[in-house]
C-alpha cells in the first residue's frame, strides 16, 4: 500500500490518498479508528451499485457502522441539479443530518455528485472519494472540484470540497470495459507528457500492454500520476495558473465535446485529439520539436485512440471556445510543451496566449 499526502494551499487541510489492491477493504477499520461522520451516506450508480454496492456496505456494517446506500442511474446525463435533489431529499428522509459523511463510491460522475452533495448537505459534511474508474482514480477524485452540469453548460454549479481521504483500489478495474479505462490513459498520457519524461519513455516501452496493465505495474503507474496530480493541485488549488497545465488537451477536447454534445466522443478521446491539435499549436510556435509530437501521437494511437478529427468544423470549435471564455481580443489561452515532460512558461506564467490564425492552421493540419 502507497500512500500520499494532498496539501491544498489555499485550504491548509491535508489528506491521505491510499494507493493499493485491498485499499477499498481497508475503509471500515480506518473509519472506525478514526470518524469522520456519526453515519454514512454511500452515494453511487446503479452499475457500481450492481457490482460492488452489497459488498462494500457489508463490510462497513460489520465493523459495526451504520451506512446506507443511495444510487442513481450511471451516465453523465445525470450529473444534474435533479439528481443532487432526489438523493439530498432520500438522504433527509432517511435522518441523515449534519454530523453525518459521504462516501462517493464509482467514476467520476458519481464523484462529482456524491461531492456536491457533501459540500451542501446541511451546509456542508465530509467525504470519502473512493473511485472505480481509471479516470476518476488518476484525476478527478482528487483536487477538491466537484459540480453539476446545467442544460447548457457542463460543472456549472459546484464547488470546491476536499475529500477527507481517497482510497484507490485497483481491484475494481477488473470490471472496467476497455474504452472506459482508455478515458483514463489518455490523462496519464497527459501526466507524462506535462511532468515526467521517463515516465512517459516508460508508457512507450510498454505501449501494447498499457489498457490491460494489472497488478504492481499498474499500482504503480497509479502511484505516479496521483503524485504529479498532487503536486500540481497542492501548489495552486483555485486554478490561478499552474493548475493550467492540467488542462494540455482540454481546451479543445472540451469544444469537440461541446459540439458532437457529449454524445460521439468520450472525454479520454475528445482529449486527445485535443491533444494532438494543441500539441501542434506548441510545435507551429516552435515550443517543442516535431519529434516530440510525434511520439505523443504515436503512443496516443497505440492505446487505440483516434487522435484525428477529418471535418473539425473550425468556426464551431471557435465558437465553442468563445462560449467556454477562453477567446479574448483574438487569442486564446494554452498550456503548452517545451518537450515531453515540460512545459513551457512565459515570466513564470503557463497560461500562453495565441493568436486564433495559430489555432486555425492546427485543426487545419489534425483534421487530415
Ligand atoms: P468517468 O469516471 O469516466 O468520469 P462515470 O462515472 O460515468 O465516468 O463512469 C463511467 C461508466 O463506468 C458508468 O457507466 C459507470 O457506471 C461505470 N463504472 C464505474 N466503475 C466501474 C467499474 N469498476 N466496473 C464497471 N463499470 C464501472
Ligand atoms: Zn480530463
Amino acid at each position: 500500500m502507497r500512500r500520499l499526502l494532498v496539501r491544498p494551499s489555499a485550504s491548509g487541510t491535508t489528506y491521505p490518498i491510499q494507493v493499493g489492491r485491498g485499499a477499498a477493504r481497508r475503509l471500515a477499520p480506518s473509519l472506525v479508528a478514526k470518524p469522520i461522520g456519526d453515519r454514512y451516506a454511500v452515494v453511487t450508480d446503479h452499475t457500481v451499485r450492481d457490482l460492488y454496492g452489497e459488498g462494500f456496505l457489508s463490510r462497513l456494517h460489520r465493523a459495526g457502522m451504520e451506512a446506507r446506500l443511495f444510487s442513481f442511474a450511471p451516465g453523465e446525463s445525470r450529473k444534474n441539479l435533479k439528481t443532487l435533489e432526489m438523493l439530498s431529499n432520500r438522504m433527509l428522509r432517511a435522518g441523515f443530518s449534519r454530523t453525518d459523511a459521504v462516501i462517493a463510491l464509482g467514476g467520476g460522475v458519481v464523484g462529482d455528485v456524491a461531492g456536491l452533495i457533501a459540500a451542501s448537505y446541511m451546509r456542508g459534511v465530509p467525504y470519502v472519494q473512493v473511485p472505480t474508474t481509471l479516470l476518476a482514480m488518476v484525476d478527478s477524485s482528487i483536487g477538491g472540484k466537484v459540480a453539476v452540469d446545467l442544460p447548457d453548460g457542463k460543472n456549472i454549479v459546484g464547488h470546491f470540497w476536499h475529500p477527507s481521504r481517497v482510497l484507490i483500489d485497483p481491484n475494481f478495474l477488473e470490471t472496467l470495459p476497455v474504452r472506459e479505462r482508455r478515458n483514463g490513459w489518455v490523462e496519464i498520457v497527459k501526466h507524462g507528457v506535462i511532468a515526467d519524461r521517463d515516465y512517459f519513455g516508460w508508457m512507450e516501452r510498454h505501449a501494447g500492454q498499457l489498457v490491460r496493465l494489472k497488478g504492481r505495474a499498474l499500482e504503480g503507474v497509479l502511484a505516479t500520476s496521483l503524485r504529479i496530480k498532487a503536486r500540481v493541485v497542492g501548489k495552486d488549488e483555485r486554478e490561478a495558473d499552474l493548475r493550467r497545465v492540467l488542462n494540455y488537451g482540454h481546451t479543445i477536447g472540451h469544444a469537440i465535446e461541446t459540439i458532437t454534445r457529449y454524445r460521439r466522443y468520450s472525454h479520454g478521446e475528445a482529449v486527445a485529439i485535443g491533444m494532438n491539435v494543441e500539441g501542434r499549436i506548441a510545435r507551429e510556435l516552435g515550443y517543442w520539436r516535431d519529434d516530440d509530437l510525434k511520439r505523443q501521437n504515436r503512443l496516443l494511437r497505440q492505446l487505440g485512440l483516434r487522435i484525428r478529427f477529418p471535418d473539425l468544423p473550425i468556426p464551431a470549435v471557435l465558437r465553442a471556445l468563445r462560449r467556454d471564455k477562453k477567446v479574448a481580443h483574438g487569442e486564446v489561452v494554452f498550456a503548452l510543451p517545451r518537450r515531453i515532460g515540460a512545459m513551457r512558461s512565459e515570466q513564470g506564467r503557463f497560461g500562453l496566449r495565441v493568436a486564433s490564425a495559430a489555432v486555425k492552421q492546427a485543426i487545419r493540419e489534425a483534421a487530415i
